[in-house]
């Protein structure tokens, strides 16, 4: 039985030889078991000496795999690339920094073993160590995203995950350009166990992630995995129009009895509306860009990475 382990690498020079350490300690626990490793290293066009790191390791070690891209494509076609290179029976995903640590691994193959589940997934129940408005932000998010869509994406989930094949072959089955990898791995189902863990600090190197980053990350995931918000504004207008068409009828009635009266004070209260209106319009207007955004990217239908070296084996 083979395991693969795939690491998603972004200029992580730094953490990488902790990381490789760890693993190997995971793979000599299974020495003398069926259980054999890969470990697939995705260079996501780091540009520092990550792939040197990685080619070295590749030497020293038969069981490294690597596929580095042309340029950084970044982590969710590094894990579809990833993926598409695992072999193995059971495929897990983690972090090069050593937020997703490998000591679960042990943990996590043991439901799997048990067919107690399809898919084991981490999840951190603390957010230590990060900037509170941060924490603060991306709550509101899953609260949002769990309202709107139908697939249920789990407040602190990680991208770490242990799954079994049918599993990444579904995943690998949804050849969106634009993935979103917490919606995807919500959305194909299987029996899923949980396993909890405190949030660790990335061992070197710095995050990838700044505040804009991560807001236009939640904006795709929503947009990625529900029409709502299209709704959101057709029932906007809808309770507009009724207002107005309300408003109308009342002043229609009162020219009727004849109780209209003359009045120019009517101006600012104008001005607020048609801004009122126009922004809203615009809004929707933005809103519907976004998709058709969305789906003129998929159209275009390029590949999700482009690759520039591999040492993977073509054989099997
Ligand atoms: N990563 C990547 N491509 C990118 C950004 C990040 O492959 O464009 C990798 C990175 O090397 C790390 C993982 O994705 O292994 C998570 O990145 P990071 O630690 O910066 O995110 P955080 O843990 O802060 O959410
Ligand atoms: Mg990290």
């Amino acid at each position: 039985m083979l395991i693969s382990l795939i690491v998603p690498c972004y200029n992580e020079e730094a953490a990488l030889p902790h990381l490789y350490k760890a693993i190997c300690e995971v793979r000599d626990g299974y020495k003398d078991t069926d259980k054999k490793f890969e470990f697939i290293f995705v260079n996501d066009g780091s540009r520092d000496k990550t792939a040197d790191v990685i080619r070295e390791l590749a030497s020293s070690d038969e069981d490294v795999r690597y596929v580095f891209f042309s340029r950084n494509f970044g982590k969710e076609a590094a894990m579809y690339a990833g993926m598409e290179a695992a072999k193995g029976d059971y495929i897990a995903i983690m972090d090069a920094d050593m937020q997703d640590p490998p000591s679960l691994i042990p943990d996590m193959i043991k439901p799997l073993d048990s067919d107690e589940c399809d898919i084991v997934a981490a999840r951190r129940v603390t957010r230590k160590g990060e900037p509170k408005i941060r924490s603060f932000f991306a709550r509101m998010f899953y609260k949002l995203i769990n309202k709107m869509c139908d697939v249920e994406i789990a407040d602190g989930a990680r991208d770490f995950r242990l799954m079994r094949r049918p599993v990444v072959d579904a995943i690998l089955s949804m050849g969106e350009r634009q993935r979103f990898s917490k919606g995807i791995f919500a959305w194909v189902g299987f029996r899923t166990k949980w396993v909890e863990h405190e949030n660790v600090e990335r061992v070197a190197g710095e995050t990838k992630w700044s505040f804009w980053k991560l807001l236009k990350y939640a904006v795709d995931g929503i947009v990625a995995f529900t029409i709502a918000p299209l709704r959101v504004a057709t029932y906007t207008g809808m309770a507009l129009a009724l207002g107005a068409f309300g408003y109308m009828l009342y002043y229609f009635i009162r020219a009727i009895i004849g109780k209209i009266w003359s009045t120019n004070a009517g101006y600012p209260s104008l001005l607020c509306f048609i801004l009122f209106i126009g922004g809203l319009v615009l809004m929707a207007l933005g809103l519907i860009g976004e998709y058709i955004g969305r789906i003129y990217v998929e159209t275009k239908a390029r590949p999700i990475y482009i690759k520039s070296e591999d040492n993977l084996k073509q054989d099997t």
